[in-house]
């Protein structure tokens, strides 16, 4: 393996410096042949890294982790989690580094992260690499929920490797590079509680509220306040995913972050027909992740959170039970608040309207996109034409159309806001059916239609001319559509 330097980037090790028993040092796998997939331009700006440079061989190795620049120090992160609901004391970096932290534009850290990059001491039974096809669906949808506006890790670029990779089939291999405001997730802390050391508990706890919740440092109970603001952090982010029908598929406690970003797009996909019971992965049989528990997993991840942090939150232990239990409390509000605003947002509902009037509008429409298996996406953009007056295409999405013409009286009656509905409900999300054909065809070497995928989802809430097709439901022989974790 050759090492050469790329002096250009600035990284610091602050996570391997401040928190060095979580921290294994490591170097990524040489890729044999790497060709850049898709470089993410304004974002490689953004952190004051120049495009040219990330284009060039040198960028290509250090994009692929061939490259080290001067004074950083990759490292594999150690976590443990609850995977489906059984603890793992030790998970960690199987198939990814964290190369360091780059200081961006807005001033904030943001970790530079590469996933399948080779095995690392944490990658067990894996072989510590990944495909282009999952490395690109990461990349489309992590955009496309920054787009959105859903607070997320970000893709910089995706880089083939030149090297095969074994899955049923063997697929040519890729390195997914990733910016996050870091990647501390609840099962950091679970990590850290497990190992009985409570410094090592504490320093985390620290570094975590100094990245990202300065606020809960100056508390009289802060490790209480920071596990406050990881609640209203995830009762918030949850909240955006429903309101955007997105299904994270895998959410056990190491892909759940402190920061309130969303992390680790595996079978992930966004809501076709709505259907609370939905699921897309073919590893969760039991529906534990489906759509609708969303936020239900989410107070449970927080719970396990809670659990980690109690020898911080207070000496005697009963009365640090009785606190976290207090704070996690605020979850199920924090919740509702957030997801009843969007969903009154979502239908252009006017201020001040009574509450108890837009939970039966929202209970009763969501009652009839169920019953009809009505495209999620489609309805909620169509219904400002509906308000305009131009109906059709929308009531077309429906069998009961009593029932449709019915709510719509009701709603019409109470003048939505159609144009504000028009900057809250999506055109274009990253369609399953879309997500699949632009990663098939990339996987065989044809970048184009990811390209105009990309295009597409990037401006999520601009009607754009050409891009019919990227608004349009699934074709009916599309099917039931499944994602694979076998990434
Ligand atoms: P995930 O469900 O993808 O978030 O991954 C769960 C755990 O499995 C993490 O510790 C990953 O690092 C590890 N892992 C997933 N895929 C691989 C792989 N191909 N090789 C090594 N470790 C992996
Ligand atoms: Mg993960």
């Amino acid at each position: 393996m050759s090492v050469a330097p790329a002096p250009t980037v600035p990284l610091g090790d602050r996570f391997a410096r401040e928190l060095p028993e979580m921290a294994r040092p490591w170097r990524a796998e040489d890729a044999p042949d790497p060709k850049l997939l898709v470089l993410n331009e304004p974002l490689a700006t953004e952190l004051g890294l120049d495009p040219g440079f990330l284009r060039s061989a040198d960028g290509l190795r250090l994009l692929v982790g061939a490259a080290v620049p001067d004074g950083a120090s990759p490292v594999a992160q150690a976590y443990a989690g609850h995977q489906f609901g059984g603890f793992v004391p030790r998970l960690g970096d199987g198939r990814a580094l964290l190369l360091g932290e780059l200081v961006g534009a807005d001033g904030c850290l943001h970790d530079l992260h590469l996933k399948g990059s080779g095995r690392t001491p944490f990658a067990r039974g894996g072989d510590g690499l990944a495909a282009v096809g999952p490395m690109l669906r990461e990349y489309v949808v992590s955009e496309a929920m920054a787009a959105l506006g859903v607070p997320t890790t970000r893709s910089l670029a995706v880089v083939a490797t030149g090297r095969e990779v074994y899955r049923e089939t063997p697929l040519p291999g890729a390195v997914l590079a990733r910016v996050a405001s870091s990647h501390l997730r609840v099962g950091s802390f679970q990590y850290a509680r497990a190992t009985d050391d409570v410094d090592l508990l504490r320093r985390l706890a620290d570094h975590a509220i100094s990245r990202h919740h300065p606020g809960a440092a100056g508390a009289e109970r802060p490790y209480l306040a920071l596990f406050d603001a990881v609640v209203a952090a995830q009762a918030s982010l949850v909240a955006r995913w429903m309101l955007v029908g997105f299904v994270h598929g895998v959410m056990n406690t190491d892909n759940m972050t402190i920061s309130g970003e969303t992390i680790d797009y595996g079978p992930c996909a966004f809501l076709d027909a709505f259907d609370p019971t939905t699921v897309y992965s073919s590893i969760d049989s039991g529906g534990r992740y489906a759509y609708g528990n969303q936020p239900v997993v989410a107070e449970w991840n927080l719970a396990r959170l809670a659990e980690a942090l109690l020898p911080l939150i207070d000496d005697e232990q009963e009365r640090a039970v009785t606190l976290a239990v207090e704070s996690l409390g605020a979850f199920r509000p924090r919740y509702s608040d957030a997801w009843s605003a969007g969903m009154r947002a979502k239908l252009g509902l006017p201020e001040g309207l009574d509450d108890a009037v837009a939970s039966a509008l929202v209970d009763e429409v969501l009652t009839l996109l169920r019953a009809d298996r009505v495209d999620h996406t489609s309805f909620f953009r169509g219904l400002a034409a509906v308000a305009r007056g131009d109906g059709e295409t929308t009531r077309n999405l429906f069998l009961d159309l009593a029932g449709f013409d019915g709510w719509v009286a009701r709603w019409r009656a109470l003048d939505p806001d159609a144009d504000g509905m028009d900057r809250v409900n999506p055109v274009y999300i990253p369609r399953n059916h879309l997500v699949e054909e632009a990663l098939e065809a990339a996987t065989a070497g044809n970048l184009n239609p990811l390209g105009r995928l990309l295009d597409a989802v990037s401006d999520p809430y601009t009607r754009r001319p050409g891009l019919e097709r990227y608004a349009a439901p699934a074709p009916e022989d599309f099917g039931a559509y499944r994602t694979f974790c076998g990434t």
